[in-house]
C-alpha cells in the first residue's frame, strides 16, 4: 500500500460469485455475469439523494465466479492477491461474494491483509439482485457507503443494515435477510435511517491496526485437505479421531468441545490428541455453543485438552479459528511461533 488513502480515488467492486450476481438457468441458479451494468441499473432506482451518497466505483469480476459453497482455501488466496494489488489504486474494496462461505473469507482476507489501511467490505445476497424483494440492492447500497469511510481499516461485512468485523462474523440464517451475526464483537457501524454510523473505539484502528503487514503465503499445501473440522458428538471414539488425525497430510486441526471447553475424559480419546500435537500437529479447541468462549482446563472434563497440547480458540468463531490454523501453517515458522500467533490476536479475532 504505497498510495495513503485518498477518498477521491474509486471503491472496486468485485464480484466474486454467489447469489447476488446469480441468474436463473435449468440447473437452477447460476453466475449471470455482466455485473458493472446489472449494478448500475440497480443503484440508479434508489432515489436521487441516495444515489448522490455513493461514491464512484470501478466494477471487476473475478476470472470464475463461483457459488461459494465450491470455495477453497485458494479462492482466499486469490482474492487477498488480488485485493492486495489493487489496493493503492482504490479508496476501498467491496467483495460481492456468496453468502455460504462468505465468513470464511472475510476472516481468511483478514489475516492477509494485516494492517489494512483502509475500508475492504464483504458482502452478498440472499436473493438474486433483480429478484422480486430482493436484499442486494441495500447491501451493495449499505457496503459502497461504509467502502470510503476512513476509520475503517479492516475487513468487515456488510449485511442487512449492519456492518461486522469480518473475522467475528458468522452465517447465521439459511433463509432470513438478516443473515449474519458477530456472536462475540458488537457491531462496527450500521444503518440509522439514511444515515450510516460506524463506531471507531471497537474498531482495529483504535486497537491494534499497527503498520501495514500483509501476509500473502501460499495456501496450496494446505488447500489439499490439510487442516480438518471435528465436532466433538457424545459417543465420539478415539478410532475416528484417530482416522483424521494420524493422516500424515493433515498437518492442524480445529476441535468444535463442549461449553466452556470440554472433552470426554478418554484416556484414548486424550492420546490420540496428544500423539497428534506430539508429532508437531497444530491442533485448536472452540465451543460449539454459538455464543460464549472457552477456557480450556476449568473442569476437569478440559484439563485433558490443554494437557494433549490443544491451544484455547479462546471465543474465536469456528471460521475464525480454521483460518487462522491454514494463515499459521502455510508460513515457514516454528511450531512455537505458530502457537504463540494463534494465542495471540491478530486482528481482533480473539
Ligand atoms: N450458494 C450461494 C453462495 O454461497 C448462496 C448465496 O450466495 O447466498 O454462493
Amino acid at each position: 500500500m504505497t498510495a495513503p488513502f485518498s477518498a477521491d480515488r474509486p471503491v472496486l467492486v468485485l464480484y466474486a460469485g454467489g447469489t447476488l450476481g446469480m441468474v436463473a438457468s435449468p440447473r437452477g441458479l447460476a453466475a449471470g455475469g455482466n455485473m458493472n451494468a446489472r449494478l448500475r441499473s440497480a443503484l440508479a432506482t434508489l432515489p436521487p439523494t441516495r444515489q448522490a451518497r455513493l461514491p464512484a466505483f470501478v466494477v471487476k469480476e473475478t476470472d470464475e465466479p463461483i457459488d461459494s459453497s465450491a470455495a477453497t482455501a485458494m479462492d482466499w488466496q486469490r482474492l487477498g492477491h488480488t485485493i492486495a494489488k489493487a489496493l493503492p489504486d482504490y479508496a476501498g474494496v467491496v467483495v460481492l461474494h456468496g453468502t455460504d462461505t462468505l465468513a470464511w473469507t472475510a476472516a481468511s482476507l483478514a489475516y492477509q491483509l494485516q494492517g489494512l489501511d483502509r475500508p475492504v467490505i464483504v458482502t452478498g445476497a440472499m436473493r438474486p439482485l433483480e429478484a422480486q424483494y430482493s436484499d442486494a440492492l441495500a447491501n451493495v447500497e449499505l457496503a459502497l457507503r461504509f467502502a470510503t469511510e476512513p476509520r475503517l481499516q479492516e475487513v468487515s461485512v456488510a449485511f442487512a443494515d449492519k456492518l461486522f468485523r469480518g473475522v467475528r462474523t458468522r452465517k447465521r440464517h439459511s433463509e432470513a435477510s438478516d443473515a449474519f451475526a458477530s456472536p462475540n464483537y458488537p457491531l462496527l457501524g450500521e444503518r440509522v435511517g439514511d444515515d450510516t454510523v460506524i463506531y471507531p473505539a471497537r474498531g482495529l484502528e483504535a486497537q491494534q491496526r499497527g503498520a501495514p503487514r500483509f501476509e500473502l503465503p501460499d495456501y496450496a499445501a494446505l488447500a489439499a485437505g490439510g487442516v480438518a473440522r471435528i465436532v466433538l458428538w457424545p459417543g465420539i471414539q478415539a478410532w475416528q479421531l484417530a482416522t483424521w488425525l494420524e493422516d500424515n497430510r493433515v498437518q492442524g486441526a480445529l476441535l468444535e468441545v463442549w461449553g466452556g471447553g470440554n472433552a470426554p475424559e478418554d484416556p484414548a480419546l486424550l492420546g490420540v490428541l496428544a500423539k497428534a500435537t506430539g508429532e508437531g500437529k497444530l491442533l485448536a479447541a472452540v465451543t460449539q455453543c454459538p455464543h460464549g468462549g472457552i477456557a480450556i482446563g476449568q473442569y476437569a472434563a478440559g484439563l485433558g485438552l490443554a494437557e494433549a497440547g490443544v491451544l484455547s480458540g479462546d471465543a474465536m468463531t469456528p471460521e475464525a479459528a480454521l483460518t487462522k490454523l491454514v494463515h499459521l501453517l502455510a508460513q515457514p515458522l516454528d511450531e512455537r511461533e505458530r502457537k504463540r500467533r494463534f494465542l495471540t490476536a491478530l486482528v481482533g479475532e480473539r
